[in-house]
């Protein structure tokens, strides 16, 4: 059945409208390429690979890099495009401290996704402005903070026995002086409590830790429940900032706890 003309009219507007908005939106998440802090994301191996379902053969037994993430860019500059040979000084530290966990034979496709996607706009810095300066200077951004010997010297361990979210948090503000953000993926059917997967560290532009979030913000002290909607849409991992309460940091397999 066809509407009556004025609700044809309706429609038609209605139809224009949403047009005129989608458009507004898609070209604000195209073209504004604003950022202001840098997040250096640790992810924790044994559970990228639980996260993916993937056997991920004998994942490292340590935090590695997932990326140097400005936050509220992507994909800032699609014509520069990878190229390997830039980073090939880098290449055994890059395979040590950024692996591809899930791909461990490939890496150089998760590296080539992390520039082009989050690269390509923390290049706005000039500290970070090439493929060389990018990873190099990601890889110096981990080596400074050290978070596995922090970790290990705050007694945090993998462990068979869960952790507090705020200890584990509120230790690691201890150490670092600012706020980290802590991402876990939720518990799946049969489990009792989250996992523990990313652990963000914030910068400035200027290269200066800063708190990655701030009283008051989603998954901040006192922010409203950091809870997101599962979009299931490519880049969403299923980690959410993790829920106050207890967390599993899972031991690698074959690892006496
Ligand atoms: P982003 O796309 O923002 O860099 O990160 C999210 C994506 O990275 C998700 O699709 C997640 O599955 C993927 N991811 C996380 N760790 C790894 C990894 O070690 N290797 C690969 N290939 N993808 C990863």
């Amino acid at each position: 059945m066809r509407p009556a003309a004025p609700h044809r009219l309706l429609l038609s507007s209605l139809c224009l409208a949403l047009c005129c908005l989608g458009g507004a939106r898609g070209s604000r998440r195209s073209d504004n390429h604003e950022w202001k802090k840098l997040i250096m994301v640790h992810h924790w191996p044994v559970t990228v690979c639980k996260e993916v379902e993937n056997d991920c053969r004998d994942p490292p037994d340590y935090w590695t890099i997932h990326g140097l993430w400005p936050d509220k860019a992507e994909e800032c500059n699609g014509s520069w495009h990878f190229h390997l040979e830039e980073i090939k000084d880098l290449m055994p530290e890059m395979k040590m401290y950024w692996p591809d966990v899930i791909h461990p034979l490939n890496h150089s496709h998760f590296w080539k996704h992390e520039w082009e996607k989050h690269g390509t706009c923390a290049a706005q810095l000039d500290a970070l402005n090439s493929q060389k300066k990018y990873f190099g200077g990601s890889l110096d951004l981990y080596r400074d903070l050290d978070l596995n010997s922090m970790l290990q010297k705050l007694g945090i361990k993998p462990s068979i026995n869960y952790y507090q979210v705020s200890d584990i948090k509120d230790a690691l503000a201890g150490i670092y002086g600012v706020i980290p953000k802590i991402q876990c993926l939720p518990p799946q059917q049969g489990e009792e409590v989250q996992t523990i997967g990313q652990i963000e560290l914030c910068f400035t532009k200027e290269l200066r830790l800063r708190n990655c979030t701030e009283p008051g913000e989603p998954g901040g002290p006192g922010g409203p429940a950091p809870r997101r909607p599962r979009t299931g849409v490519s880049g969403d991992t299923g980690l959410e900032v993790c829920e106050d309460g207890p967390a599993f940091y899972p031991p690698p397999p074959g690892a006496v706890p």
